[in-house]
C-alpha cells in the first residue's frame, strides 16, 4: 500500500493514518512528527525547521522532500507506507511521483469550524506520543498510559489561524490526484472507529 493522506490540520489524518499502519502492517510515515522528534532532541534538521513549525508556516523544500526521499529510500518503506502531511503543496506531490507510484490520494475532510474546535482541545502524551483531547484524559492525564499531557506549541490560537491560512489543502493537489485517477475524498465524523469505516471502505478498493 503507497497512501497518500490529505487533509486539513486537525481533520484526524495522522490519528487515521495511526489506525492503518496497525491494521495494514505499513509504516506511517508523518512529516509533522519527523519535525517535533527533530526540534525536542536539538537536531540540525530541528534547528532549521523550529521557526517554521513554531510560526505555523510550511518548512522549506528543500528541508521536507529530502527527508521524505531518504525515508521512502529505507528499507523499512520497501512494502509500502502511508504519508501524513506530504505532500502538502503542488511541488511536493510532483517530487513524490518521482519517488513512488502512489496507489490512493486520500482526503479526509472537515469543515474550519470544527477543526478550530478541534485543535484546541488536543493534547499530546509527553510518554507515548498519543494525540488526544482534553476531554478524553482520566484525570488530567493521558488516557492510555496515564503520563502527563501537554498542548502542541503550534496548537495555540494565534498559530492555528495561521496554519488554516498557510496550510489548506490546495486545489491544484487535489487536481494532480484526480487526474492520475487515485484520489478519493471522505468527511471526518465525531467517532475515530466511524471514520476509520469510511477510510477503510476506500483502501479496500486499492
Ligand atoms: P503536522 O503535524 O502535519 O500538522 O505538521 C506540523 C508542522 O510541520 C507544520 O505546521 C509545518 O510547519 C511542518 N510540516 C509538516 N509537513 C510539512 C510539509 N509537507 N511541508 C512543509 N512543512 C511541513
Amino acid at each position: 500500500m503507497r497512501l497518500v493522506l490529505l487533509g486539513p490540520v486537525g481533520s484526524g489524518k495522522g490519528t487515521q493514518a495511526k489506525l492503518i499502519s496497525e491494521r495494514y502492517n505499513v509504516p506511517h510515515i508523518s512529516t509533522g512528527e519527523i519535525f517535533r522528534w527533530n526540534i525536542q532532541n536539538n537536531t540540525e534538521l530541528g534547528q532549521q525547521a523550529k521557526k517554521f513549525v513554531d510560526a505555523g508556516e510550511l518548512v522549506p523544500e528543500e528541508l521536507t522532500i529530502k527527508i521524505v526521499e531518504d525515508k521512502l529510500a529505507s528499507e523499512e518503506c520497501k512494502n509500502g507506507f502511508i504519508l501524513d502531511g506530504f505532500p502538502r503543496n503542488l511541488v511536493q506531490a510532483k517530487a513524490l511521483e518521482k519517488m513512488a507510484t502512489i496507489d490512493k490520494a486520500l482526503l479526509i475532510d472537515l469543515e474550519e469550524e470544527e477543526i478550530i474546535k478541534r485543535l484546541s482541545s488536543r493534547r499530546m502524551c509527553r510518554a507515548c506520543g498519543n494525540s488526544t483531547s482534553v476531554d478524553w484524559l482520566v484525570d488530567g492525564k493521558c488516557e492510555k498510559c496515564g503520563a502527563e499531557v501537554y498542548i502542541r506549541d503550534d496548537d495555540k490560537p494565534e498559530v492555528i489561524k495561521n496554519r488554516l491560512k498557510k496550510q489548506a489543502v490546495p486545489q491544484d493537489v487535489v487536481e494532480f490526484y484526480k487526474n492520475k485517477n487515485v484520489f478519493s475524498a471522505i468527511h471526518a465524523t465525531d467517532e475515530i472507529e466511524k471514520t476509520y469505516k469510511l477510510v477503510d471502505e476506500v483502501l479496500k478498493t486499492i
